[in-house]
């Protein structure tokens, strides 16, 4: 009996079993006989939840999928505090053999199926106060080879099935990618016909020649060609995706000054930097040495990264290129004082398709704050990078935490 005013727990009892009928039978008993109960449906969730709930004891049913009850008393045996809980097979294996086998995987006991209602009780509370069977070491010898034996030929069989997954997958994979720069290559013909003819319809002369009684038809065309002109952008970003993943990304290496590359992308993000107020500092870059690069792509990289520090910064905030040379390398920092990436998004965010925001509440704008996008731009900026045997990262204190985030880009200065 307890001490007056000292509430003793009931033993908590965890009774893994895929049979919904047998789950509910035995977790009555058991509550009725005045235990905890946690369930689980299956062998790997009930080494999850043993590992989370620290059971009294545990119950295990045998016959499962994926792991049967031997390989889940093995694998809780080596668990780190659940050493030396008591495990008790429950199973309708009554072949000879089944207990011993049971023992020597590491359970402490057995009880048949179906559960003798009456006797229930007393064999719970027997192991829980220290019951163990035990087998000869003659048989522990003979079921431990046989068990061993068992669990390697499982473990063959799973890398053979995860093989093949991983060919199916890295089939459906490549599949995809072919669909993706094959649709990607058959958009490129009409979006330049809907972007010539909206050309032609802005300069036609019945357009030109009448300039008040057209402007609406002149304002239309224009709206399609910026339309087209988006549209192209998209197509672009998924073809060189499809070169970077294929390594195919070919560079026009020549001496780069990376200060007309800055002031060029400053020069075309002019437009949305006054829109949203935002300032624009830079630093270091008129003393920097010419690195080997390709002009054209290197600007796609800070294109990316400079307008993302506008897209994720608040209106009115300052953006900051800093470049330096440093051993053997040029680098150049792009900071801003936005919302900042938490530590975990840091290396996602340069994988394709990634967005951290919910795209369900994306703007596709390219310029409002927080505007959305495919989620390629980092990831075709890290793939130029590596073309070009550099390195990118970022760094931040976190989503939130006032200090915004920074982009480093190291180049190699020689070829
Ligand atoms: P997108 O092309 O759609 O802008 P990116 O690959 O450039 O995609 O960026 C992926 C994600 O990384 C963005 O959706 C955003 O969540 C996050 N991100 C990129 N740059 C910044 C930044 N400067 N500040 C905060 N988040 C950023």
């Amino acid at each position: 009996m307890s001490a007056p005013g000292v509430v003793t727990r009931p033993p908590k009892i965890l009774y893994v079993e895929d049979d919904v009928a047998s789950r509910v039978l035995m977790s009555r008993l058991l509550l009725n006989s005045g235990y905890e109960v946690v369930e689980a449906e299956d062998g790997l969730s009930g080494l999850q939840v043993a590992r989370r709930e620290r059971p009294d004891l545990v119950l295990i049913d045998i016959n499962m999928p994926d792991l049967d009850g031997y390989e889940v008393a093995t694998r809780l045996r080596s668990l780190p505090g659940l050493e030396h809980v008591p495990i008790v097979a429950v199973t309708a294996n009554v072949m000879a053999g089944d207990r011993e086998r049971a023992i020597t995987a590491g359970c402490d006991g057995y009880i048949s199926k179906p559960i003798d209602v009456d006797e229930l009780p007393r064999q719970i509370r027997a192991y829980l106060n220290g019951r163990r069977d035990v087998v000869s070491a003659k048989q522990r010898q003979q079921y431990l080879e046989e068990h061993t034996a068992k669990l390697v030929k499982r473990l063959e069989e799973n890398v053979i099935d995860l093989k093949e997954a991983n060919r199916a997958l890295s089939k459906l994979d490549k599949m995809k990618t072919d669909f993706v720069t094959l649709a990607a290559h058959e958009l490129r013909t009409p979006i330049t016909l809907v972007y010539g003819y909206a050309r032609l319809l802005m300069h036609n002369d019945a357009v030109t020649g009448h300039p008040q009684a057209m402007q609406p038809v002149k304002d239309l065309a224009h709206r399609i060609f910026d339309a087209a002109n988006r549209l192209n952008e998209v197509v672009n970003d998924i073809l060189n995706i499809s070169l970077i993943d294929a390594d195919e990304m070919e560079l026009d290496i020549r001496p780069v000054n990376l200060l007309n590359v800055v002031e060029f992308v400053l020069e075309e993000l002019n437009p949305l930097k006054k829109g949203r107020q935002l300032t624009v500092e830079t630093t270091g870059l008129d003393n920097l040495p010419h690195i080997p690069g390709d002009e054209g792509r290197l600007r796609q990289v800070f294109w990316n990264l400079i307008s993302n520090a506008m897209k994720f910064t608040p209106d009115g905030g300052l953006i900051r290129v800093e470049a330096s040379a440093v051993e053997g390398e040029v680098e150049v920092i792009v900071s801003d004082t936005g919302i900042g990436i938490d530590r975990q998004e840091q290396a996602d965010i340069f994988k394709r398709f990634y967005v951290i925001e919910d795209t369900a509440y994306h703007s596709s704008s390219k310029t409002a704050y927080m505007g959305g996008g495919m989620g390629l731009g980092l990831t075709i900026a890290q793939g130029i990078v590596k073309a070009h045997k550099g390195r990118i990262w970022v760094e931040s204190e976190g989503r939130d935490s006032g200090s915004g985030s920074r982009f480093h880009v190291m180049l190699p200065l020689e070829a």
